[in-house]
């Protein structure tokens, strides 16, 4: 598989503070990494040396497989970058905004109106195209800059916190534009600290704290490390019908208990034992009433690696 990103050992030093301590990763063609972190983890200054705006101190960068420092012209036509930091211009449209980006990156006549107009469909701002970008809602503004980041169609977006601040709507929209992308094959980094975005969006998470990478897997290997257990709770009618020797012999069951109605198992996350404990349940002829499963989410993984929540409380 083609590595579009390989970052090693990448650090920044502002003065004495250490803002990215020797961060490694690396993002494969088509998928989806998400690096997930509290505010000031380091996100945006990762996200910076990577795209060129911020010097490095230390480390390597390879984009496409080429080391990112040559100033090389035909790789920043492949990436495009939406910052943290609004950049629009509010005097113009928003069509008028993005043709100027598109513009900046070579494109012209039929291509740059094409282009334009797709992109402007892409985050549902086509038929505001005439409208001055300073009448937008904060939402709205957000989209518009993705627009003028995908405007030349890159292969490869780096995002930093696109959704921060915004209403559902628009949230739902960018959410849906970048899954459309990875739909396409595209490749993203998508920097966050609302852990739902990620679990939903990330092939790939990396967990990052005060500048230092905690934690590297997907969403069920990083559950796997606080934790290999979960309780699956199930209400029964008839509880005199559980046979709890023969559930504690089926494989991933680590221990049963039955107090009245509620029968909690015991399993090993990676076990799936759900349905085959479900299906044991009615070959014992318990009627089942409900079941709830413990959910281990990324913020108990943050909260049980580094002490803290992942969110400001
Ligand atoms: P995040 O994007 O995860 O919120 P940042 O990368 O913006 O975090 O910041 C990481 C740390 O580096 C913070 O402590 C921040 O104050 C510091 N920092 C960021 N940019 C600068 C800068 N230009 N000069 C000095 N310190 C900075
Ligand atoms: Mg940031």
């Amino acid at each position: 598989m083609e590595r579009i990103v390989e970052i090693n050992q990448l650090t920044k030093k502002f003065g004495s503070q250490v803002a990215v301590d020797e961060v490694s990763f690396s993002v494969d063609k088509g998928t989806i990494l998400g690096l997930l972190g509290p505010n000031g983890a380091g996100k945006s200054t990762t996200i910076n040396m990577i795209t060129g705006l911020l010097k490095k101190t230390a480390g390597e960068i390879k984009l496409f497989g080429k080391e990112a420092s040559e100033k090389n012209r035909d790789l920043r036509k492949k990436i495009g970058v939406v910052p943290q930091e609004l950049a629009i211009y509010h005097d113009l449209s928003a069509e008028e905004n993005v043709r100027y980006f598109g513009g900046l990156y070579g494109l012209r006549g039929q291509k740059l109106k094409d282009a334009t107009e797709k992109a402007l469909k892409a985050v549902g701002l086509w038929e505001r195209k005439k409208d001055k970008s300073a009448t937008f809602s904060g939402g709205m503004q957000r989209r518009l800059n993705i627009a003028m980041a995908i405007v030349h169609e890159p292969e490869f977006v780096i995002m930093d916190e696109p959704t921060v601040g915004i209403d559902t709507q628009s949230r739902n929209y960018i959410l849906e534009t970048i899954e459309k992308m990875r739909a396409e094959g595209k490749t993203l980094i998508y920097t966050s600290h609302y852990m739902e975005e990620v679990e939903r969006l990330a092939d790939t998470i990396v967990v990052i704290d005060h500048g230092k990478v905690i934690a590297t897997g997907t969403e069920a290997e990083l559950v796997n490390l606080v934790t290999d257990q979960k309780n699956i709770t199930i209400t029964v009618a008839n509880p005199q019908a559980v046979n709890l020797a023969e559930i504690e012999e089926q494989s991933g069951v680590i221990q049963t208990s039955l107090q009245e109605q509620q029968l909690v198992v015991t399993v090993s996350v990676e076990s799936n034992a759900l349905n085959r404990l479900l299906m044991q349940l009615i070959k014992q002829g318990v009627e089942v009433d409900s079941v709830d499963q413990q959910r281990i989410d990324l913020e108990t993984v943050f909260l049980n690696l580094t002490g803290r929540n992942l969110r400001d409380k």
